[in-house]
This record gives structure tokens, sequence and C-alpha cells, in this order.
């Protein structure tokens, strides 16, 4: 079953999923064990992440260890309609496209629900919001789920404390071996790929505004500083904001540093944090993007209420004209600029996140047989994801002191 632009595409997926499995050591491993096991033999499991090659490889990796795999994309903009037809030719329940409307977007959401899963894999909550809001009857069936990103599991959390969520969901970004690596350096590295490969100007020398210093503005301002910016950082927290200007950045409200920036990179998980003032004050010729869940942290609406005229400057451009003559530039329709004008995070950072996610879903269906997991949301287990990051370090060529019996003792110990 599929519903996707061409499958002639496949050959060109092929070899874009060819080229991450070289660099995914962890999920080769992985998959090697799953097509021993079969673990996940006649689940159905529907995941919803941005549909380019690691995410790929990931469903490929959990089809060779049984499961019938029902996916669609989460995000419009960062769909490959080769990918996604080299996923449909191995044997993938696939509906997805680039580029599709938001009726669209949500009636392939809607595919994946209704064959009732057992697994559910999101990214941003779309899945689990949609089998809570409009499909209830089919609730009873889910074992569990796993949350890929910051946003998503924040709205478990509210689900949960408002005692709706109705089955236990894990909360993949949490592991240590997903946030520090993904959100850091993943977004740190492909944010600026998106913004270079988009804009094709120089960042060096150039005032860099980030919104939001969690883990992801963490990556996004220091990499901006290795280009050689001046980074400045907006925060509504004091502590990621001393943190911020102990790590040698500028620290100001937005609306002071609107009319200072060249560069806009929001990162917050918020809505409005660039809005009409704001554009009111910057300069001819600002870049605005964003790289947090969703197109709600540019208010590019407003932008285009604002604006007198509009044109599209270069692919994944957009220039807006306001009455006095400026031109403010929003990459990606404000839509994730490191996925919607890129390929996302490289591989070996994806190789990490996807291998806590498939250890996360092998974990809910070992624990369904016990019914030990009641419905909530539960972290990745320390040791499964030690045992992950332990893989990578052997695999990155890497090894790690052992603690003595005496060390043992010593570290834990409250005599002097
Ligand atoms: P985080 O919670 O670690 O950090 C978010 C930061 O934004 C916090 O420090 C918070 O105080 C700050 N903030 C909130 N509202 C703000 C506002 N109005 N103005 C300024 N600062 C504000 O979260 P994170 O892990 O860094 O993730 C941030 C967002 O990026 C989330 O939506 C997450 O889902 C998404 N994300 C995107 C990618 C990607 O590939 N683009 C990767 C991982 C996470
Ligand atoms: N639907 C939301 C999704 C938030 S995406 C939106 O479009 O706004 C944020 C997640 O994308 C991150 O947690 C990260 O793990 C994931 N991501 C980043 N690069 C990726 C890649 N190359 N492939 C798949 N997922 C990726």
């Amino acid at each position: 079953m599929y519903d996707i632009l061409d499958i002639a595409l496949a050959p060109s997926g092929r070899d874009k999923i060819d080229w991450v499995r070289d660099n995914m050591p962890l999920l080769r491993s992985l998959e090697a064990e799953f097509s021993e096991t079969r673990p996940f033999e006649g689940i159905r499991l529907a995941l919803s992440i941005h549909l380019e090659a690691k995410t790929a490889y990931l469903c490929k990796v959990l089809l060779a260890g049984g499961a019938e795999m029902y996916v669609t994309g989460s995000n419009p903009l960062s769909t490959q309609d080769d990918v996604v037809a080299a996923l449909a030719e191995c044997g993938v329940n696939i509906f997805a496209k680039y580029g599709v409307s938001a009726e669209e977007y949500h009636a392939h959401l809607r595919r994946v629900i209704e064959v009732s899963p057992q697994i559910i894999i999101d990214d941003g909550g779309d899945l689990v919001n949609l089998i809570h809001s409009e499909y209830p009857q089919l609730l009873e069936r889910v074992i569990g789920g796993c949350e890929e990103t910051t946003t998503g599991i924040i709205r478990l959390h509210a689900m949960e404390a408002a005692g709706a969520l109705r089955f236990p969901m894990i909360a993949v970004n949490d592991a240590d071996c997903k946030h520090l690596f993904d959100n850091r350096y993943g977004t740190g590295q492909s944010v600026w790929d998106g913004i270079n490969r988009t804009t094709n100007l120089i960042v060096a020398g150039k005032k860099v505004v980030v919104a939001g210093y969690g883990w992801c503005g963490k990556g996004v301002a220091m990499r901006a500083k290795g280009l050689g910016a001046q980074v400045i950082v907006t925060e509504i927290d004091p502590v990621k904001a001393l943190e911020a200007y102990m790590d040698g950045f500028s620290v100001m409200p937005m609306d002071e540093a609107a009319a200072i920036g060249d560069f806009f990179v929001t990162v917050t998980g918020c809505c409005d944090v660039i809005t009409g003032r704001h554009f009111e004050k910057m300069k001819d010729g600002a870049i605005l993007c964003n790289a947090g869940h969703f197109n709600v942290e540019v208010d590019v609406e407003t932008l285009a209420e604002m604006a007198v005229g509009q044109k599209t400057r270069r692919k994944n451009i957009v220039g807006y004209l306001l009455p006095d003559g400026r031109r403010i530039n929003v990459l990606a329709e404000g839509r994730l600029v490191n996925l919607a004008a890129g390929d996302g995070h490289p591989a070996e950072i994806m190789d990490m996140s996807f291998a806590i996610q498939a250890v996360s879903a092998l974990y809910l269906v070992q624990h369904n047989r016990d019914k030990s997991m009641q419905p909530g949301v539960y972290s990745v287990p320390r040791e499964l994801d030690r045992e992950i990051a332990m893989r990578k370090l052997r695999f990155t060529g890497l090894a790690i002191d052992t603690l003595t019996e005496k060390q043992k003792a010593y570290i834990g110990s409250y005599e002097l």
C-alpha cells in the first residue's frame, strides 16, 4: 500500500539510503540482531518522522525485525520523494509526498492510524494526538509509543497531567544519547548547513541572533561562533541566559536584537518569538529562519500582511518587501530550516537517535508481555542509554577506563 509521488524515483532513494547505512553502525548492528530474533514479528508499527534517508534506514531495520511498517512524514517540506519510493519498493506501507497541502498531510497521518497500530513512533505528537482525539476506539490496541522531540514530550507530559494519555510513551528525546548529541551537535551543524546551502552568503563577521539557549540553541550558537559570527542570544529563562553570557555570547531581549541581527535562528518550541514589532525594526536584507518545532516561531503570517510584495528570491528563500523599502528574507517558510532546506542531521548523529528509538520500541514490545507498563510518560532505561553509548564508542574506535573494585568502593563510601 502506498500513496507516493513516483515509484520510478526509487533508484536514487536507494543510493541515498545505502550512503547513510554505511555511516550508521549502531543501526547496522541492530539490523543484524533483529533479523535473527524478529522481535517485531506481526506487530503493526506506525511511524511519522522526517522522511529522508536516515529515517528510511530506521524503517528498514524495524522491517528486518518483522514489523509491518506504516509510515508517513512529519513535515510536508522534509519528505524526499525518491527515498519514499525506495521504501515503498521494499515493502513499507508509505503515504507521503514532498510539498503536500495541510489537508493531504493530515490525510496521510490518518492512513497510518487507520490500520490500528500497536506501536507508534512519533515526532512532535501528530500521531499520538490524532489517535487520542479522533480514533479513541483504537487506543486499547496500542502497546505504546516513542516520542522523538522536545516539544512532543512537553505535550505528552501535559496529556499525562490531564489524565488524557491512554498508553505508555517513551521519551526518546530525553535520553542522553539523543538530546546531548542530536539536539546540540546535530542541530548545530545541520542548521548552518541548511542556511549556507540556501543563502550562499558569508557568516563570518555577521551578527547572528539565536532565540532559545536550550540544547538546540547551544549547538546553533556554538557553530555560528565557529563560523566567525558575533552571536546574540535571546532567552526567557534567567539560568539559560546566564549560561549563554558566560559561554561568551551577548544576551538581550528580541526587541533589542531585532534591530541588530543579520541572521535570526529561532529554536525555542514557542510561538511568536519574532513577530510584527520585531519586523518593524529589522535591517534591510535580514535573514530569518526557524529550527524549532513547527512554523509558528517566526510569525510569517503577520510579515506577509505587513508586506506590500513578496518574491521567491532563490529556492527556499522568500523576500518580503515592506512599505518603507526594506526586504526581509524568510527561509523554508519558517519551517525547520535544517530539514526543509537541507537533509537534516548527519547520519552519525541520527544513528544514535534512531538506535534509541529502535531499542525503546523493542522495550515496549518486551514489556507488553508482562503488562508492567501503565499509561504514562517513561524515560529510556538508563542501561539502554549506556549500552548505546558503549556501542557507539566502540564503533568510533574509542575506549574508556573501567573502575577497579577499590575505586568503586572509594566513590561509593561516605567515610573520609
Ligand atoms: P530546550 O527546552 O532545551 O530549549 C528551548 C529553550 O528556548 C529554553 O531554554 C527556553 O527557555 C527557551 N525559550 C522558550 N520560549 C522562548 C522565547 N519566547 N524566547 C526565547 N527563548 C525561549 O529545547 P531544545 O531541545 O533545544 O528544542 C528546541 C525546539 O527545537 C523544540 O521545539 C524541539 O522539538 C526542536 N528540535 C528541533 C530539531 C531540529 O532538527 N531542527 C532537533 C531537536 C529539537
Ligand atoms: N513535525 C515537527 C517535527 C519536529 S522535528 C516539525 O516539522 O516542526 C525535530 C526532530 O527532527 C528532532 O528531534 C530530530 O531528532 C529530528 N531530525 C533531525 N534531523 C533528522 C534527520 N536527518 N532525519 C530524521 N529526523 C531528523
